[in-house]
């Protein structure tokens, strides 16, 4: 029989190419502080959306899964780029 895995364990199987230095995601916390719903707290399937300890939205680009979720769910537009990782770099998927 084959062991089913959780989301957790199957995120884990991922690997990441990170692009130090070019960021394919950037916030306006200023943007994102004026912002009542904040979806993308809850809906990133990452979960890189994050208030630190004084209430301000903090995010790394790191783990991202290129989704996309955050993009169409932000309504105040805070996310200021979105765009995929360049060539080489971002997720690279793996199945198990
Ligand atoms: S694209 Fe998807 S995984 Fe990446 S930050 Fe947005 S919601 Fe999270």
């Amino acid at each position: 029989m084959i062991a089913r895995l959780s989301a957790p364990e199957l995120l884990s199987k991922n690997k990441f190419n990170v692009d130090e230095e070019e960021a394919h995601i950037i916030i306006d916390k200023a943007i994102c502080a004026r912002c009542g719903e904040k979806a993308c707290l809850y809906i990133c399937p990452a979960v890189l959306y994050k208030l630190d300890k004084n209430g301000e939205m903090s995010f790394d680009y790191a783990g991202c899964l290129e989704c996309g979720t955050c993009r169409v769910m932000c309504k105040d537009k805070g996310i200021v780029k979105w765009g995929y990782p360049r060539g080489t770099f971002g997720v690279n998927y793996r199945c198990g």
